[in-house]
């Protein structure tokens, strides 16, 4: 592992700080976890009121989008949601280094980023620094960053009962896993549960009910759920299942995020998804998380993929700085596109 920078704050401790001494945020806990955690909410921004005269879904059935939220007029809300997979700590760095900045003007290196400040002051922010906060803990190291492949296993995805590592996408062909695994791997919350594959219409983790209920709380127009992604290039993931104008957008904000870095950086890029075909296969791709809270709000929802920098594998490899910015960009622009800009 490559030595930690002293801005990279990723656990609970400093989160639960955070929250009792956030000034310029209103600070919530939006659930706790199957193991007793508090998931901690930074809300920045004044929230609209907005009465729904029907759900998301009979709005749509209504076929008037209206009778769920304003068309015109609205403000736009954007949600950060990190570590839901708690190994991941690239968003939770970037979030807490975020929440730093709107409370201080600095982040925790001291530098100030006016662009971003201001873009954020446009939309209504709501951060979820650690979703997961059962899998956060049991992750002992605060970034996987220069990591082997057999570390990252370890701390993601765990051990089965006979010491082997669990592996992706393996750690997924026995859901919740708790009662198969010796090590319980940063994926899961202490049921074993990973908040990415709950049953959506009726979900298992409280967890997952606490992100389903914020989306629908915030009538969220843009959701971005923090990932790390082995050693790809920044990625903006295409979500399944979800409208066209949604992968249309997801697409979009990629295209801006890597002209951004091209016209700023020497070092930095994002991989550009296509938007994939309808759903099909024997095995057809997930409904997932990222689908799942499109369809409470309609916003758009889409998986950042962050490098994690395996040092013995091929592939991309970022520093904690050059993950950071890549986090700075994203954030920027989305929150630009997010109010039309
Ligand atoms: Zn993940």
């Amino acid at each position: 592992m490559l030595e930690t920078p002293a801005f990279w704050k990723t656990d609970l401790d400093t989160i639960e700080q955070l929250a009792l001494t956030a000034k310029a945020a209103e600070v919530r806990k939006i659930g706790i976890s199957a193991g007793g955690r508090p998931m901690w909410c930074f809300s920045y921004g004044e929230k609209q009121p907005i009465t729904h005269q029907a759900n998301y879904s009979s709005a749509c059935g209504g076929h008037d989008k209206s009778c769920y939220v304003p068309l015109e007029g609205k403000k736009p809300v954007v949600l950060l949601l990190g570590a839901v997979h708690g190994g991941e700590t690239e968003g939770t760095a970037a979030a807490i280094n975020l929440i730093s900045l709107l409370e201080t003007g600095k982040d925790l290196i001291g530098n100030e980023y006016p662009s971003l400040i201001e873009a954020a002051r446009k939309v209504r922010l709501v951060i979820v620094p650690v979703c997961n906060p059962d899998g956060r803990a049991r992750v002992q190291p605060a970034a996987m960053i220069g990591c082997t492949g057999d570390e990252l296993r370890y701390w993601m995805q765990g051990t089965w009962t006979d010491g082997s590592l669990c592996g992706w996408p393996d750690c997924k062909k026995t859901h919740p896993i708790k009662e198969k695994v010796d090590f319980l791997g940063g994926y899961f919350n202490d049921d074993g549960i990973n908040l990415m594959h709950d049953n959506f219409f009726h979900p298992m983790a409280a967890e997952t009910q606490a992100l389903i209920d914020l989306c629908d709380e915030e009538s969220a127009d843009w959701i971005l759920h923090l990932h790390g992604g082995s050693n790809s290039t920044n990625v903006l993931l295409q979500t399944r299942y979800v409208t066209l104008e949604c992968q249309e957008a997801i697409h979009n904000l990629a295209m801006r995020c890597d002209e951004t870095a091209r016209a700023t950086t020497d070092d930095l890029r994002f991989n550009i998804q296509d938007i994939p075909g309808k759903e099909c296969g024997k095995t057809p791709p997930s409904f997932n998380l990222t689908s799942a809270l499109h369809h409470v709000c309609g916003g758009v929802s889409a998986v950042f993929e962050s490098n994690q920098c395996i040092i013995d594998q091929s592939g991309t490899h970022y520093n904690h700085e050059q993950v950071y910015r890549s986090h700075r960009i994203l954030f920027e622009q989305c929150f630009l596109t997010a109010c039309g800009e």
